[in-house]
């Protein structure tokens, strides 16, 4: 079976045993909590999709390792035209979902090893691509979700990880042993863990000779012996527990901070052990993939937030007034200048000697540039669009109390032919999209911080090509 329906993979998460705490208490039945299920169905868009006959032809394609169809979230890229339909198919589920639908992480893990894996395998002779397309395979067949264990939480960030007086702030191999490995550490933000089938763990940074320790990369199933998932908090969290208020009303995000406490990993699994100098190498592939994913999903929950600031216009009665008018035009041009850039890095990828296909970096960090600072300008003016009741709406519950509800229902009211309701659910949904933390942080710092994406824009710019061109028209020799 290469393909899940959204039902056999809730089903199929139903079946995995994962150690959880949220809110200080141990969480048996992870599926089953509103909070974290409100993520499990954004990443369940992703098998629905796959069911419609409007979008199966984009997010399902055959793959050359198994033979089958299969959902191209566990295909790494093997031509520019799967390059390109990943951030076509990521426009269409940000706006399905108006949040992270958490499956590209793990992709985006695939891509990376699909590449390094083979380039460390023709320096040293070991033989990680083979587990790694045996890996590729399992995850193929059963169509996994597969989420990436990559930002170590790092400690003193001027010490290298062997130079922390913890030796354990970056996820470390503590032994080896005939049968495999065994890891320590913990890895933050791990959006979707819960969501996910597979944990796929990467180093986080380049690193020297000394941290021979923590150059290693391997996957483990989300519920593996000695894995903790510990939700984070983020603003607006407790809304899904209480039922009210969310906002959105189908999807949500949540964002684990995720504890390997000694975890065992068979040698089968792991597809990096000490080589060192392609710590960086890896790290840098999986971070310009996520960055050119992110041009896609945050396009698509930009089209979800103009639809939103359009609506309010609607609903306020001001959808006529040529300011309303611009602000909208100013949140459209954002999103396609964002899609543009993910398309074009994806148009400009190029085949890697493994066989798969890596998309431009320069403009994947372009893009990614232009994320973090133009989504909070898009959500700024959706804020101005919508009005102040974004920041103090009312609860629904105070809406449904029989003494002051239908006074909240005559002077909420906006155009006389709107009903009351559908104003404050789109105040609420303009809240949710511009102000839940877990979603909007991961603007700025989703795929890394911004100072990264600069720096390798900065390391893959051809400076010389650029510095010749202006020498030329200055008249300058050599
Ligand atoms: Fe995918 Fe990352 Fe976008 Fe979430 S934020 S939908 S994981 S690209």
């Amino acid at each position: 079976m290469a393909l899940k329906t959204k039902q056999q993979y809730i089903e199929s998460l139903r079946k995995l045993k994962p150690t959880v705490y949220m809110f200080g208490e141990k969480i048996e039945n992870p599926v089953d909590n509103p909070r974290i299920f409100a993520g499990i169905s954004a990443t369940a868009t992703t098998y629905e999709l796959a069911e419609m006959d409007e979008y199966r032809d984009l997010i399902t394609t055959a793959s050359p390792f198994t033979g089958e169809v299969v959902n191209r979230f566990t295909l790494p890229a093997q031509s520019i035209e799967d390059l390109v339909m990943r951030v076509k198919i990521n426009r269409i589920l940000g706006g399905y979902t108006g949040t992270c639908f958490q499956r590209c992480t793990g992709l985006d893990c695939l891509g990376a090893l699909s590449i390094v894996t083979h380039n460390i395998d023709q320096k040293y002779g070991t033989h990680y691509r083979d587990r790694f397309i045996d890996f590729l395979r399992y995850m193929q067949t059963n169509d996994l979700a597969g989420n990436a264990g990559v930002t170590d939480v790092k400690g003193d960030r001027s010490l290298s990880p062997h130079q922390q007086e913890d030796r354990d702030l970056y996820l470390r191999v503590v032994e080896k042993n005939r049968e495999g490995i065994t890891v320590r550490g913990a890895k933050a933000h791990q959006t979707g863990s819960l969501s996910s089938h597979e944990i796929i763990v990467l180093p986080t940074r380049a690193l020297r000779k000394e941290d021979e320790a923590y150059a290693v990369a391997f996957a483990i199933p989300a519920d593996a012996k000695g894995l903790i998932h510990i939700v984070g908090r983020s603003s607006l969290d407790t809304r899904e527990l209480e039922g009210v208020d969310c906002g959105n009303v189908r999807y949500s995000k949540y964002c684990p901070t995720l504890i390997f406490n000694d975890v065992f990993v068979p040698w089968d699994r792991v597809f990096m052990c000490g080589e060192v100098e392609f710590a960086g190498e890896i790290v840098g592939r999986f971070s310009a993939y996520h960055r050119q994913s992110h041009g896609g999903c945050k396009a698509g929950k930009i089209d979800a937030m103009i639809g939103a600031a359009q609506i309010m216009a609607e609903y306020n009665g001001t959808s006529k007034v040529s300011h309303i008018k611009e602000k909208i035009i100013d949140m459209i041009h954002r999103a396609e200048t964002l899609y543009g850039c993910s398309l074009a890095a994806s148009y400009e990828g190029k085949k890697e000697p493994s066989g798969t296909y890596f998309i431009d970096p320069v403009l994947a960090n372009a893009s990614k540039i232009h994320e973090g600072k133009e989504m909070a300008e898009v959500g700024r003016l959706l804020v101005d669009v919508a009005g102040g009741f974004v920041a103090d709406l009312p609860s629904d519950k105070d809406l449904e109390n029989s003494e002051i509800g239908p006074l909240l229902q005559k002077y909420l009211k906006g155009a006389a032919d709107v009903p009351t309701m559908n104003r404050i659910k789109m105040f609420r949904l303009v809240e949710k999209m511009v102000l839940e933390s877990a979603d909007t942080i991961s603007d700025i710092h989703g795929g890394g911080s911004a100072a990264a994406h600069r720096i390798t824009i900065s390391r893959e710019s051809d400076m010389e090509y650029k510095k010749r061109c202006a020498k030329r028209l200055a008249g300058i020799e050599g």
